[in-house]
């Protein structure tokens, strides 16, 4: 019965959009493991080619890590991916040309705060230096054969770097500066951040955001995908003549299967495959864990904040804790704290409302402890709490950045990955979500043959 019923869901789902063929039971060309952008460009994709298609998504809600909560704050709240920078080369502006949204520039002015007191100015020369040269310093340990172990080079095919080993904060300048590189950029601290996996991604330049919220237009730009919500995938069998997708409301066959559920999700599980995983797999998987960023979200009753609209500030708490923060975005009486690494992790351990009284305690240093009287609302992301996340993106272990290829390829040859993950260039990002979905469903595409 339920089998039934969840394959006649989409039947209905693709003869209403007038795509593919009708799907009978066991008789999906490709059944899509979630319903983020990876699940969603690989499914338009093959609906392009006239595929019979089926996206299985546990949440209630398409869009997985982009996801815009556009009602609580009076402006476009994007808990997940906000902006996609590299707007010349990064995929993911297909996303943005293909959904009819208007990408602005976003270039935020950058203002630095030590335990409340805004630097001065020749002190932002210093940052600017000790900035470029961290940067450059990570570049020559990688370019530096062969790799040195003092220096915190692991082995493996491609020489790497701990860049912790590189920068050790000397002054609370440098621990700020050093702070946004790891934990407030990449989601782990220094002393675990891979130099290669960090510089594997273009620069960020040109970065753009969407009025409005990247995760509202994501939703868009995958609406017509026939998806199945709050349906759980626990195991991928494709030891039989069809692929079995065995979720928690009935099972479903396909020709072939793409799996695009984030790193955090396949090592914890529950989520198994027959035949089980090649130990190489495994090991990709268990290289590739899941950095935790963090958003919280706090909106005021009048102006608590003086300060231009949209203006970036970036800075360590008297206590010593680093963030960075757009305070009154869209010109809103509001403020969006950001925290990564071990800071966002201890965050959420304390639970609660222990990252919202952090977010305020960093902003009432700055701009005054009225504004704690003024809260409207406020809400915090907890990402590696969060079932089908676990995390916010896979950070390579350092050395072991080929673990991202190794996730790429296909298990039992009908089974493919896609996913932020499998990208070796734009792993962590929406760009790397999007064009693994491509891939993937080209190599789909390749074992089902062409149109028909
Ligand atoms: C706080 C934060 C800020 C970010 N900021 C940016 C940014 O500014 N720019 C940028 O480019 N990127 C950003 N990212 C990263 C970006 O959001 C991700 O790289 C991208 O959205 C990943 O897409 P995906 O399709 O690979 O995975 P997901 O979006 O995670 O999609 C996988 C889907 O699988 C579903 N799923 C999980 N388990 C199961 C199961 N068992 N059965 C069925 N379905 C399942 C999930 O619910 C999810 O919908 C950010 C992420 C976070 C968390």
């Amino acid at each position: 019965m339920k089998r039934r019923r969840l394959l006649r869901s989409a039947t209905l789902s693709a003869l209403a959009l007038g795509v593919g063929r009708p799907a009978r039971a066991a008789d999906l060309d490709v059944v899509i493991v979630g319903a983020g952008v990876a699940g969603l460009a690989a499914a338009r994709s093959l609906m392009a080619a006239h595929k019979s298609v089926l996206v299985v998504e546990a949440r209630e809600r398409i869009g997985g890590r982009a996801v815009t909560d556009s009602t609580t704050f009076g402006f476009p709240f994007d808990q997940g991916a906000q902006w996609i920078e590299a707007g010349k080369t990064n995929p993911a502006m297909a996303i943005l040309r293909e959904a009819n949204a208007r990408p602005i520039p976003d270039r935020q002015e950058q203002t630095l705060y030590i335990s409340g007191k805004e630097l001065p100015q020749n002190e932002y020369a210093r940052f600017e230096k000790i900035a470029v040269d961290a940067s450059r310093k990570i570049a020559a340990a990688l370019k530096k054969p062969p790799p040195l172990a003092g220096l915190g080079v692991t082995p493996g095919k491609e020489p790497d770097v701990i860049v912790g080993r590189l920068l050790a904060p000397q002054d609370p300048l440098e621990r700020l500066a050093y702070a946004l590189v790891g934990p407030l950029e990449a989601g782990v601290e220094n002393s675990e951040l891979s130099a290669r996996d960090f510089t594997r991604q273009p620069d960020t330049e040109p970065q753009y955001a969407v009025a409005e919220g990247l995760g509202a237009v994501i939703a868009r730009w995958g609406a017509k995908v026939p998806v199945k919500l709050a349906t759980r995938v626990v195991r991928i069998d494709s030891t039989g003549t069809l692929v079995q997708v065995v979720t928690t409301n009935g099972e479903l066959g396909a020709r072939a299967v793409i799996v695009t559920v984030p790193t955090g999700v396949l090592a914890a599980g529950p989520f198994s495959f027959a035949p089980p995983l090649k130990a190489a797999k495994r090991e990709a998987i268990a290289q590739l864990p899941m950095a935790l960023y963090n958003k919280i979200a706090l909106s005021f009753a009048g102006k608590a904040i003086d300060a231009p609209g949209g203006r970036g500030v970036s800075g360590l708490t008297r206590k010593g804790q680093a963030f960075d923060a757009i305070v009154r975005p869209h010109n809103r009486d509001a403020a969006v704290v950001f925290v990564g690494g071990a800071q966002a992790r201890e965050l959420e351990e304390q639970g609660g409302s222990a990252a919202v009284s952090f977010a305020l305690s960093a902003m009432a240093e700055i701009y005054g402890d009225e504004l704690r009287g003024a809260v409207a609302h406020s809400f915090a992301t907890r990402w590696g709490r969060d079932p089908f996340a676990r995390g916010s993106w896979s950070m390579a272990i350092p050395g072991r950045v080929e673990a991202r290829l190794v996730l790429a390829q296909p298990h039992h040859d009908r089974v493919f990955f896609a996913g932020e993950a499998t990208d070796p260039v734009w792993a962590t990002r929406v760009g790397g979500a999007y064009a693994s979905g491509l891939r993937a469903a080209g190599e789909a595409l390749a074992l089902l043959g062409g149109k028909r």
